[in-house]
């Protein structure tokens, strides 16, 4: 079993913007939008991968970590980074991997970020990291675990230089890059001598956040303020990426690259799992795949062999995940 709980679901997001890119046209206005979106987040998971390498350096003994796990707190869902549980302490870990330079002003709490000659300001991850710490905090006490509660910003670009005011010690001791995260954690560990829970609690607040963490489905169309309809329907070209492909007896027929192919289908239906419904019919099979036999649908989707309710009039198939 590996040490570090994956709970996160960015992955699900990336998958959306995937599948979204993958079938709105270059010139849709949201285009750059969509791009920028998926870029940030791509480079934000390979950020968090990348302390990995320096989390899995912790006793699997001793300790607890979840990565991105996504609790509720008075009516509203928080999602940490990463969360490190010990017998005597919690931390919980807010990450960027953010270059160039990053700044932390005493006045106002402001941090600003230098990149490129330009500089910006940005919303102050240790602020970020508090509040994180501060719910997960309040979630424990209502669950009647009392354990102290640390947070960390660690920016995981170890080239970032990191910048702050003096005198400004009650922000930067909680930042770090990802290289001294495990020093950091080691100051924790003697600081923190008593034990809190004991290994049969620890084992059950385990079972209880796992049970708790409730994953993210983003409902991409929102965001980019998009509806089903602003979706080009059909079949795409594995080769050309033309849409729609042609249904001709058991292939798919690419009318511009003359490209066949007998599971082209497989990726459109994805699709439509992604970004329209969790769920499809035979009709809206057919209406989405540019297909009018409702026996070609239903052999296409009985073989599948996705998850159904309903008899076959009005059958309702379910996406896999
Ligand atoms: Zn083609």
């Amino acid at each position: 079993m590996s040490l570090i709980e994956e709970c996160y679901n960015n992955s699900l997001r990336i998958q959306k913007l995937e599948a979204l890119i993958g079938r709105i046209p270059y010139h849709h206005p949201v285009w750059p939008d969509v791009m920028s979106d998926y870029k940030c987040r791509q480079a934000g998971q390979r950020g968090e991968k990348s302390l990995y390498f320096h989390l899995s350096m912790l006793s699997e003994t001793k300790y607890q970590i979840y990565h991105g796990i996504r609790l509720q707190y008075r009516g509203f869902f928080f999602q940490m980074d990463f969360l490190i549980i010990c017998t005597a302490f919690a931390l919980v870990l807010e990450t960027k991997n953010r270059s160039g330079q990053i700044k932390f002003n005493k006045n106002f709490n402001q941090s600003t970020c230098k990149k490129n000659g330009g500089e910006e300001r940005i919303q102050n991850p240790v602020l970020q990291a508090k509040l994180q710490a501060r719910k997960l905090r309040g979630w424990l006490e209502d669950h009647n675990i009392k354990i102290p509660v640390h947070y960390l910003f660690v920016n995981s670009n170890e080239k970032t230089l990191i910048l702050s005011d003096p005198g400004n010690e009650q922000i930067t001791r909680h930042i770090c890059n990802s290289e001294v995260l495990l020093e950091k954690i080691d100051q924790l560990e003697n600081y923190h001598k008593i034990e809190k829970l004991d290994a049969k609690e620890l084992k059950k607040l385990k079972r209880l956040l796992l049970s708790k963490h409730t994953p993210e489905n983003p409902d991409i169309l929102k965001q980019f303020n998009l509806s089903p309809k602003d979706i080009p329907t059909g079949v795409k070209c594995p080769t050309c990426d033309f849409i729609p492909m042609d249904y001709h007896y058991g292939n798919w027929c690419c009318p511009k690259c003359k490209m066949k192919s007998k599971i082209a289908h497989i990726p459109a239906i994805n699709d439509y799992f992604l970004l329209i419904k969790p769920s499809i019919t035979n009709a809206e099979l057919r209406a989405f795949l540019h297909i009018h036999s409702i026996r070609v649908a239903g052999k296409i989707l009985a073989s599948l062999k996705l998850p159904f309710t309903g008899t076959f009039r009005d059958r309702i198939y379910f996406s896999k995940k």
